[in-house]
């Protein structure tokens, strides 16, 4: 298993060139820009949370809480007395801090489920979804988040996949074949919830067609044809 800075570097480098390559192209601002970065670097982290101890978990979930709390009163502020918008920022806080890390460290309780693809899948639906309904960013956008979130947990495991083969191309024994996980029999219950949620999320993540067709359209790249392989691309016109 690769380590925590190997984790750090790995998320951060890949989202860092593929951010940048998005940003240029114009499709997300600075800010957005940042925002793709830190989700990858996060990302590259996530599978691991559970691992040493719940420090870095308690942290970002009383970070989330606060973060939910605040994008509840600020996104009913008009409609709003004074009392309901305290009331709802302590109901906001209570049901994630409480509520939703209740369940989160339920379906935790068996280490290993968080360093799954599934898992990863959910987080970075979750973040999809907390964007474009909480915090209402454009679909595009919070999919955008959520893509750099799953991307940067997807080099985790596959940095993790590649540091149990050696060089020889042989397994190691310890760690053979875990990290790349959708699916683990012995905890077939928890997966079973696992995929529940993430249907759910599938279910009500927001429009994806105008991501896929924004990325899959190459006049979105257009803008990058001097910068990238310039004499491949020109050699194709
Ligand atoms: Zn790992």
């Amino acid at each position: 298993m690769a380590n925590f800075k190997t984790h750090l570097t790995g998320g951060f480098a890949v989202s860092g060139v593929l951010g940048l390559i998005t940003y240029k192209a114009g499709l997300v601002d600075a800010q957005q820009f940042l925002m793709c970065v830190l989700a990858g670097t996060v990302g590259g982290l996530l599978p691991d949370i559970d691992s040493d101890n719940s420090t870095p978990i308690k942290m970002g979930f009383d970070f989330v809480s606060l973060a939910t709390a605040f994008a509840l009163v600020i996104h009913w502020r008009s409609e709003l007395s004074l009392v309901s918008m305290i009331l709802l920022w302590l109901a906001g806080y209570g049901f994630v801090r409480y509520g939703v890390f209740a369940i989160f460290t339920r379906l935790t309780v068996h280490r290993g489920i968080i360093h799954s693809v599934p898992y990863m899948l959910v987080l970075a639906l979750g973040l999809t979804c907390l964007n474009f309904y909480i915090f209402d960013i454009p679909a595009i956008i919070s999919w955008f988040y959520g893509s750099f979130l799953l991307l940067g947990s997807l080099v985790h495991l596959g940095l993790d996949e590649a540091y149990s083969v050696d060089l020889l191309n042989r397994r190691l024994k310890r760690s053979s074949g875990t990290a790349m996980k959708f699916y683990q029999d012995s905890q077939r219950y928890y997966y079973l919830g696992l995929y529940t949620i993430l249907l759910i999320f599938i279910f009500i993540s927001p429009p994806f067609e105008p991501f896929f067709e924004k990325l899959t359209d190459p006049i979105t790249w257009w803008v990058l044809k001097d910068e990238i392989l310039p004499q491949v691309l020109m050699r194709n016109i």
